[in-house]
């Protein structure tokens, strides 16, 4: 971090703002040219508030020259990071597909489903209970019915389950889910994302609507630093100005995200596109970007789905995509 002071600060004043710095643990590199005074921060830095510094009448700037999150940065991490998901991993060098439809609708469709997931090859589950939805007249899902569904399913299939925890109110009904999703509408729940990083299940991470790499890799970090490492990112699209699609993939932070953080990163075709045609070849793209996974939703009945059938494939398509995913893996035959 540099700062660069303000032509005639008081001497006194950057004394003083140099010994609290110090006095942090933080080396300094002063500079005095003829025209402008500046300093390097040295060391560790995260816990240093660049706007509060960025405040002080005598500070012009202050730049960052490294990241602000440190525990899932890949520098201080170089070998990926692989999450165990039940018996099975995503990550360091294991693909890894969930799937399953958007919400759970009853018993013999989140079941059906399950069944099918795991015919097709896929190795975890995926249904939504508590639903985030733009308007409170729709279809919000089964609650807490909906996860002793999920759970249900699980028994019938072995299949971990993954599903949206939309409020912490809710958390104690989730003791035997595999993998707790924070949706995009809650990336940045900064109190739901410290109390998921005292737990011990994995944390499936979506990126926010509007949010860049940094904040969702800052999201990340909240868990990381709380004490669960088990962090999965995923690409879901972010909104654009184009409206054709629901919302824009963004494959550059496939490779992106992968280069900064040893945190694995799976890709939402469902969500970023908001049409089933376009699923099977997004899919595609996101295992060549190099995605450690996908999470695709598939409908035993599109048509008849109570939450984004417009989105969802069918399990014939689902088998597939499936096989395609397999062939660009080289996992010819493998449950993934
Ligand atoms: C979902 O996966 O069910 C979902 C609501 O996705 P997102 O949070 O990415 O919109
Ligand atoms: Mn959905």
């Amino acid at each position: 971090m540099i700062v660069i002071l303000k032509q005639n600060a008081p001497k006194q004043k950057v004394e003083d703002l140099l010994g609290q710095l110090k006095g942090k643990g933080i080396g300094i590199h002063f500079s005095e040219g003829a025209h402008t005074t500046l300093f390097g921060l040295v060391g560790d830095v995260s816990k240093i508030d660049q706007e509060a510094l960025e405040a002080l009448d005598i500070v012009e700037a202050v730049k960052r020259v490294s990241e602000p999150y440190k525990l899932v940065n890949r520098k201080f991490h170089p070998e990926d990071t692989a999450v165990q998901v039940g018996g099975g991993k995503i990550g360091g060098g294991s693909f890894g597909v969930i799937a399953g439809p958007c919400s759970v609708e009853s018993p013999e469709q989140i079941i059906g489903a399950a069944k099918r997931m795991k015919e097709a090859g896929a190795k975890f589950l995926r249904g939504g209970a508590f639903k985030p939805r733009t308007s409170p007249y729709a279809f919000r899902g089964l609650k807490a019915e909906g996860i002793e569904l999920l759970l249900e399913a699980k028994r019938e299939t072995g299949l971990p389950i993954v599903t949206e925890l939309t409020s912490l109110r809710y958390i104690d009904l989730y003791s035997e889910v595999d993998v707790i999703q924070v949706g995009a509408r809650n990336m940045q729940n900064f109190e739901m994302l410290s109390e998921l990083g005292h737990c011990d299940k994995p944390i499936l991470l979506k990126r926010g609507l509007s949010s860049t790499m940094e904040e969702l890799l800052m999201s990340a970090e909240y868990i990381v630093s709380g004490g669960n490492p088990n962090v999965i990112l995923c690409e879901r699209g972010i909104r654009t100005f184009e409206t054709a699609t629901r919302n824009t993939l963004d494959i550059s932070a496939i490779p992106l995200l992968k280069q900064k953080s040893h945190l694995p990163v799976i890709v939402d075709p469902s969500h970023a596109s908001g049409i089933a045609a376009l699923v099977p070849v997004l899919a595609k793209t996101a295992v060549v970007a190099g995605a450690d996974g996908l999470m695709v939703e598939v409908h035993p009945n599109p048509p008849a789905a109570l939450c984004d059938g417009a989105q969802s494939i069918t399990p014939d398509t689902f088998d597939q995509v499936m096989e395609d995913v397999r062939t660009l893996c080289g996992l010819e035959g493998k449950a993934l």
